[in-house]
């Protein structure tokens, strides 16, 4: 057997953290060589002196002097330039970015600018940077392989295809806990009804993105810059069973699906393994016992976020770093309950208002349109409430 490949995780205390690990634990072809998290320092060094890892990172200083106080059997880095110490020291094969937000985009850049190949699962890495990414990877040749059901199911069905053969491609959506409300149903819901995703167990944000239909417009994004297809061609449809994750159609009128369970394992193992199919202890699907595969149209007026994203697709620039910095602020306040469901729009619109969108010509450029864009954010969640 050839060595086995050096796998770092980032955010390896989260949703897709410990499912990477769960996917690792079973493949001969993975070590974990370092493991980094916000501030759950203890569950951190658990997993490093389970899975025998020698290099840990905590964006929090002081989760990071804690985790050095007690783990003294390797290295703790801390802070955001720990995250990025960890990718350039690890000596990885492969970087899996499980962080949730902006908060990725350093480590993509750092992982990326070493010519080291990225499972991502942190789009919000490449809504932000998109253009500079794919630069980056191309300048370097390190590989972006995706870790998101829908573009795991593009990237597999798009495998098989000449250049050009492909017309459209959908991402599908479960519609989330709030499908088929009207808005005017929407302004009263609460955190725990928006937490109750009807098909997937996710990490808190993302959760509430799937209800507000912002995790589908960052998708869309996130599908384009993966694929290089223009924004005109990527649809998006509810299908509320979450079996069908991605389909393509071609040039010949046939259209190609995906079909799955909704485990994220299959995502994530896909990519840990360079793109290729790799046993799994999961059952498949059983059709006859599925019975229905159902799609409708998205309501834009009832979840205007979809819209909100693809405006700032359009307009690029800084617009989706905005749009993005503003999801965050609303999000998180809105799961503090200091925001209502609806409002969660209502701030990111405000601030795509205030702020122009502007060339992006670095990554400062982006990191200060961030800036600006939590402040105003901030300043909006409190007008509201
Ligand atoms: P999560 O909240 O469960 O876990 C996030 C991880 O990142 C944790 O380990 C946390 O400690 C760390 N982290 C959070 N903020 C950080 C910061 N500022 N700096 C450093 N580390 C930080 O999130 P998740 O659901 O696993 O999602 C991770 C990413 O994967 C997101 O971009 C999400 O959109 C994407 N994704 C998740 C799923 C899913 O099923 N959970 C599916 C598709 C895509
Ligand atoms: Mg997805």
């Amino acid at each position: 057997m050839s060595k086995p490949k050096r796998l770092l995780i980032l955010g390896s205390t989260g949703s897709i953290g410990t499912q990477a690990i769960d996917v690792c634990s079973r493949s001969e072809e993975l070590e974990i060589v370092g493991l980094s998290a916000e501030r759950s320092w203890e569950a951190l060094v658990e997993q490093a002196r389970l899975y025998g890892v020698k290099r840990i990172a905590l964006a929090d200083q002081h989760a990071a002097a804690r985790a050095s106080e007690v783990w003294t059997d390797g290295r703790v880095l801390g802070g955001a330039e720990g995250l990025v110490a960890l990718v350039v020291e690890s000596g990885a094969d492969l970087v899996l970015n499980a962080l949730v937000g902006s908060a990725g985009l350093g480590p993509t850049v750092a992982a990326l600018g070493e010519g080291i190949d990225l499972a991502l699962a942190n789009k919000e890495s490449l809504v932000v940077g998109g253009e500079l990414v794919s630069a980056l990877a191309q300048a370097t040749g390190a590989r972006i392989i995706p870790v998101d059901s829908e573009h795991t199911a593009l990237h597999q069905l798009l495998a098989g295809q000449p250049l050009g053969a492909v017309k459209r491609m959908t991402i599908t959506a479960s519609g989330g806990p709030f499908r088929g409300r009207p808005r005017s149903e929407l302004q009263q819901v609460t955190v725990d009804e928006a937490l109750a995703h009807p098909t997937w167990a996710m990490g808190g944000k993302i959760t509430i993105d799937s209800a507000t239909l912002m995790n589908k417009g960052l998708e869309v994004m996130e599908a384009h810059h993966l694929f290089g297809t223009p924004y005109e061609r990527i649809d998006v449809v509810i299908h509320p069973q979450s079996l069908i994750h991605g389909l393509v159609q071609l040039d010949d009128g046939a259209m190609l699906a995906h079909l799955g369970p909704p485990d994220m394992r299959i995502a994530i193992s896909y990519a840990l393994h360079g793109g290729e199919s790799v046993a799994l202890p999961i059952e498949p699907l059983d059709l006859a016992a599925v019975g229905q595969l159902t799609f409708e149209a998205v309501d834009l007026e009832a979840f205007p976020c979809l819209r909100l994203a693809r405006e700032a697709a359009r307009a690029g620039g800084t617009a989706p770093c905005v749009l993005n910095a503003a999801n965050e602020i609303a999000v998180h306040a809105f799961l503090e309950g200091r925001l209502r469901f609806l409002e969660i729009a209502e701030v990111i619109e405000g601030v795509l208002g205030e702020l122009d969108s502007e060339p992006v010509l670095s990554f400062e450029s982006l990191y200060e349109a961030d800036r600006q864009a939590r402040a105003l954010a901030a300043d909006a969640v409190i007008a509201l409430s």
